[in-house]
């Protein structure tokens, strides 16, 4: 049995996370119970340095001679140092696992810089995310959205646009943005060819993918819904719509895009601190599947978004509300209210 050190924070997973005396990292490794649980470690496989977790994903994995278990970041950051030590002895893991047993150290966002988050909504489906000095926009539909808060011509500058899929209430604005503030628009990559050849910087992704961004992470992961791009006179830009997660300022969030409700969203679960959820019904899910959708993800905060633009999408945020009960914390945002995450 290990001394257990009082300063720990722990996992689900069972990993630990130590302060380090230069405040600018963090110690990752697994707990006593757990080396305990897998036996005899005979092999570590851990990331490089350099490498770019977001919370909750998996950073390595461990073999020993019961099992193989995945290895999960416990915070979003940045890998400063391994333990090159495991190489050579992995059975470290089970002599030492909170001294010379750790596994890597991580420069984690809420330490190295801002703790903070801020989300404005813009109507419809339009956020701003602020962390850090850095702002992007999540489908800027400005110039014809009823909702909105603000013109085109009153949007602070922003470091890139960030697309959940081509409709016209979603891609909006985003190439006049894109090159009135030479921000580079990050989409699924037949939209983010539709941008480029309408003279925007773009950067192409598609599902499954992340990516570091000087302004934070990117992954694109899964939604249920229509393709098409507005504006396409040709349909050869066809795409699959998107949902987009971002991690900025030590947090990340989920914008769920236009989306039914899907099996997809549960790989998301405990890895997100806040969604923004489509509640209005009739082209995305309505308010009894967006609860479900908060039951599989399990975020902090949840925003509702894409109700009220129009008449055929009414809905009460109250009532979602009422119906998320105490599954997560409601945050109901006006056009132009923010929110911050700290
Ligand atoms: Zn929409």
């Amino acid at each position: 049995m290990a001394n257990i050190p009082a300063d720990l924070r722990y996992t689900k997973d069972h990993e630990y996370v130590k302060q380090t005396g230069d405040n600018a990292s963090v110690q990752i490794g697994i707990t006593d119970y757990a080396q305990g649980e897998l036996g005899d470690v005979v092999y570590v496989d851990l990331p490089k340095v350099g490498a770019v977790f977001a919370r909750g994903d998996v950073f390595g994995t461990i073999e020993a001679v019961k099992a193989v278990s995945e290895l999960y970041a416990p915070l979003a950051g940045t890998v400063t140092e391994v333990n090159t030590a495991l190489e050579g002895d992995p059975a470290l893991v089970n002599k030492d696992p909170y001294g010379g047993g750790w596994m890597i150290k991580l420069a984690h966002r809420a330490i190295a810089s801002s703790v903070m988050l801020t989300l404005t909504f813009h109507g419809h489906a339009c956020f701003t995310l602020e962390a850090d000095a850095r702002r992007v926009i999540i489908d800027p539909f400005l110039t014809g959205n009823p909702a909105t808060d603000i013109p085109l011509t009153r949007l602070a500058k922003v470091d890139a646009i960030l697309l959940s899929h081509g409709h016209g209430d979603h891609l909006g604005d985003a190439v006049p943005i894109a090159r009135r503030d030479g921000a580079t628009i990050v989409a699924t990559a037949e939209l983010a060819r539709f941008c480029g050849e309408r003279g925007a910087t773009v950067h192409a992704m598609h599902i499954g993918g992340a990516r570091q961004f000087p302004f934070g992470r990117v992954k694109l992961v899964p939604a249920f819904h229509g393709g098409a791009v507005e504006g396409d006179t040709t349909g050869q830009f066809t795409t699959n719509p998107c949902g987009v997660v971002v991690t900025m300022g030590g947090h990340t969030v989920y914008h769920c895009g236009d989306t039914g409700l899907t099996m997809e969203m549960q790989l998301l679960a405990g890895r997100v601190d806040a969604m923004l959820v489509p509640i209005g019904d009739n082209y995305t899910m309505g308010i009894e599947d967006a609860v479900r959708a908060v039951e599989f993800v399990q975020p902090r905060t949840v925003i509702p978004m894409h109700y009220n633009t129009w008449d055929v999408i009414k809905a009460d945020p109250e009532q979602f509300q009422r119906q998320v009960g105490g599954r997560a914390r409601v945050v109901v945002l006006a056009p132009g209210d923010a929110h911050t995450l700290s």
